[in-house]
């Protein structure tokens, strides 16, 4: 299966920035495998138009970092699904940890985000994770198999949805789980899937995330389950995101 190497750039990058970062990533894209890997970047909304013009006639994916459930209306601040389409994005990263935790995301919430990212031809990556206290309490799986269970829509795997597992110790520390934490987490996820999706849960891509620099990026692409890599802070450096993306 192809991996997928998605970069999280986060609240970072004014214009000038952001379409340089994304002009060494289509010139850098080309010295990368065919057939090995795809690349995807969700930058902040106020440069995703600037980073597609930049990425058009690239392999690399447009992607955004959430939306709304709603398709318009009254909701002063945000941005709707059908939007983020017009825009060029095929991706929208949903219940990213840091949207859980800052913005009081519930897994309903995400749930009715997925729903309609799917309905406007997003793919939604559904971000996953225990934090510290719950890893160290034994309840990863706990945590990780209900949110699982509760953030996804019916039609999430016939979408061919991904999901990303993101322990939320590993994000941003420079803590990686053992290889045996990542294998046992993904396989978790993976019974869910098709526990609840059948066959169709076999397909759905589930990405590592936490802490993934080039250094760690082979032995964690290469483990049982891991669909490729969801990267934050060296998503922001083109050598480095393009060095990870040449791991796989
Ligand atoms: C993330 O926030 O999704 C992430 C994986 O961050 P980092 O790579 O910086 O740990």
């Amino acid at each position: 299966m192809v991996k997928l190497v998605a970069g999280n750039w986060k609240m970072h990058g004014l214009s000038a920035e952001a379409a340089a970062l994304a002009g060494a990533l289509k010139a850098g894209a080309v010295g990368l495998a065919p057939g090995r890997v795809s690349l995807l970047v969700c930058p902040p909304f106020t440069v995703l138009a600037t980073v597609g013009a930049v990425l058009r006639d690239s392999p690399i994916a447009l992607g955004a970092q959430d939306c709304h459930p709603a398709p318009s209306g009254a909701h002063t601040g945000d941005i709707s699904a059908p939007m983020l389409r017009d825009l060029g994005a095929r991706f929208v990263i949903l219940g990213h940890s840091e949207r859980r935790t800052g913005h009081g995301e519930s897994d309903a919430l995400v749930r009715s985000k997925v729903a309609a990212a799917i309905a406007s031809g997003l793919t939604p990556i559904v971000c996953v994770g225990e934090n510290l206290a719950q890893r160290e309490a034994g309840r990863e799986e706990a945590v990780v198999g209900g949110q699982v269970a509760a953030s996804l829509s019916d039609d999430f795997a016939a979408a061919q949805g991904t999901i990303a597992y993101e322990p939320v110790w590993a994000i941003g520390t420079g803590r990686v789980p053992a290889a045996r934490q990542i294998v046992a987490m993904h396989a978790l996820i993976r019974a869910g899937l098709v526990a609840r999706f059948g066959d169709a849960g076999r397909g759905v891509l589930i990405l590592y995330g936490g802490s993934v620099k080039p250094d760690n990026a082979a032995s964690i692409l290469a483990l049982a389950e891991v669909g490729g890599a969801l990267i934050g802070g060296a998503s922001l450096a083109a050598a480095d995101f393009l060095a990870i993306a040449g791991a796989a």
